[in-house]
């Protein structure tokens, strides 16, 4: 095999996970057959460096021998950091920002008049030119001649070379504060999660997703969930979503399997996930109700959130979105987050956005505080949706009093027949000081606790 892939290749911990990238039949009974695409998880190296003991993710019982020229490793997805990017600015803030009017400063900012669309600015003698970048089957461009995939792609080629622009772009107006950040399909390939869609069965229906519409499907054999992308704007926000999930592996968050964008501009991308037979924790709690239910299985659930939550908490990202109808159930009745179209490195905070009123906390409506301790209060809601069997959290309080009652110290109720330790958990989230509310790490413990002795 080529030379650049021996110098490539590092030293594998157990437990790194690894993608075929040829078929692999196998010479001897100690061998793990492999397909192109199959993921492998390493057990243990070898004496030699070319061959690796690992197992199927699709069969964890089947463990052999790998050569390691078959396969890559995976990684996580890395976001560029788009520091010319400005967001939602006019016109005027545009010209009033690019100063001193140097030939080649340059912004992008939205199009305030037509959203989802962008518009290049660039200084040039004096003078500010604004350019309407369009899109069309999931491409930019600014002249319908050259089309890019990303901003960060169309920057750089007009960092190149003026090509019809008054000027080549020459220096970025860097934004103040935080930056936003774009993903870039190619780099699910690089890094492993690409998945063919050859490989994709399509199924019945799930849900509606806020991208799409969400279908059961197989991969491989293997059935999974096929998160499809309806708004071609959204194609960053649901390429986010993907690219947080690829550096999160959790028994208790829904596991990412790949993306799907394979076939060329305008085919439609999918977020191939893990199966959950149950579907999402709200129905479930609503189908079945008391005579099913147990305490015994709500505290289960409860302690299942927490931990995979924990594990959120320990890589300092913030899921926004955490509620029962975001939690998903396995055919063994396990619960695993879901849903992290939301979900944010702690330090990067969003300007508005729409959010679930009931669900999040005081600071994070009123100031976009996002942070661990503001999905510890969506919790404490979540535990009230379990302990009530999937009512709607704030019965009777109309949604736009909700903010209002909540500050002036207004806390829901125990739901009828909730264990007095599992409300006072509760109320605990729901303080009104964040650092007063518990870590993920103290509620698994505590949870935990209350599940065994249920
Ligand atoms: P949204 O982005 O709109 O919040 P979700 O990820 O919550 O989308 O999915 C919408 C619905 O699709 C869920 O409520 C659930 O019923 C179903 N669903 C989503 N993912 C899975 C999965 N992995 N297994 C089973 N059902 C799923
Ligand atoms: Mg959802």
């Amino acid at each position: 095999m080529a030379a650049a892939d021996a110098s490539r290749r590092e030293k594998w911990t157990p437990g790194t996970e690894v993608v075929g990238r040829f078929n692999f039949a196998g010479d001897t009974t100690d061998d793990l057959p492999f397909q192109k695409g199959d993921i492998l998880i390493i057990v243990a190296a070898s004496k030699d460096p070319n061959w690796y003991k690992a197992k199927r993710q699709d069969n964890l019982s089947r463990e052999g021998m790998i050569p390691t020229t078959y396969v890559m490793q995976r990684s996580a997805v890395k976001l560029h950091a788009m520091p010319w990017y400005h967001g939602k600015i006019s016109r005027e803030e545009a010209e009033r920002l690019l100063h001193p009017r140097k030939d080649g400063l340059y912004l992008i900012r939205e199009s305030v008049n037509y959203p989802g669309d962008f518009t290049l600015c660039v200084c040039f003698e004096g003078n500010v030119e604004h350019y309407r970048v369009t899109r069309r089957n999931n491409q930019l461009t600014v002249d319908h001649e050259e089309y890019f995939e990303t901003l960060t792609k169309l920057v750089e080629h007009y960092q190149a070379d003026a090509d019809g622009l008054c000027t080549r772009l020459r220096k970025p107006l860097d934004k103040q504060g935080q930056y936003e950040y774009e993903s870039n399909l190619s780099e699910f390939k690089k890094t492993g999660w690409a998945i063919a869609r050859s490989d994709l069965v399509l199924g019945d229906k799930l849900g509606g997703g806020e991208f799409g519409e969400v279908f059961a499907g197989d991969f491989r054999g293997m059935k999974v969930a096929i998160k499809t992308l309806k708004d071609k704007q959204a194609v960053q926000a649901f390429l986010k979503e993907a690219s947080v999930m690829t550096a999160l592996r959790h028994p208790h968050l829904v596991q990412l399997l790949g993306v799907c964008c394979d076939g060329g501009v305008g085919q439609p991308i999918y977020i191939v996930t893990e199966f959950l037979a149950k579907g999402c924790l709200v129905d479930y709690l609503r189908s079945r109700g008391r005579s099913v239910i147990r305490q015994k299985d709500q505290a289960e659930f409860s302690r299942d959130v927490a931990s995979g939550m924990a594990y959120l908490e320990s890589k300092n990202l913030v899921h926004r979105d955490l509620a029962a109808r975001n939690v998903l159930v396995s055919i063994e009745g396990k619960a695993k987050v879901s849903d992290f179209g939301l979900a944010r490195d702690a330090t990067h905070n969003l300007e508005g956005g729409k959010f679930p009123i009931k669900w999040t906390a005081p600071e994070a409506l009123r100031h976009s505080k996002f942070s661990t301790k503001s999905d510890v209060w969506s919790y404490g809601i979540m535990l009230w949706e379990l302990y009530s069997f999937g009512r709607v959290p704030y019965p009777r309080v109309p949604l736009a009093e909700v903010t209002q009652h909540v500050e002036s110290g207004y806390r829901m109720d125990a739901p009828d027949n909730c264990p007095p330790e599992v409300y006072s958990i509760m109320k605990r989230c729901w303080d009104i000081v964040p650092e007063r509310r518990p870590e993920f790490s103290v509620l698994f413990t505590e949870l935990a606790q209350i599940a065994s002795s249920a």
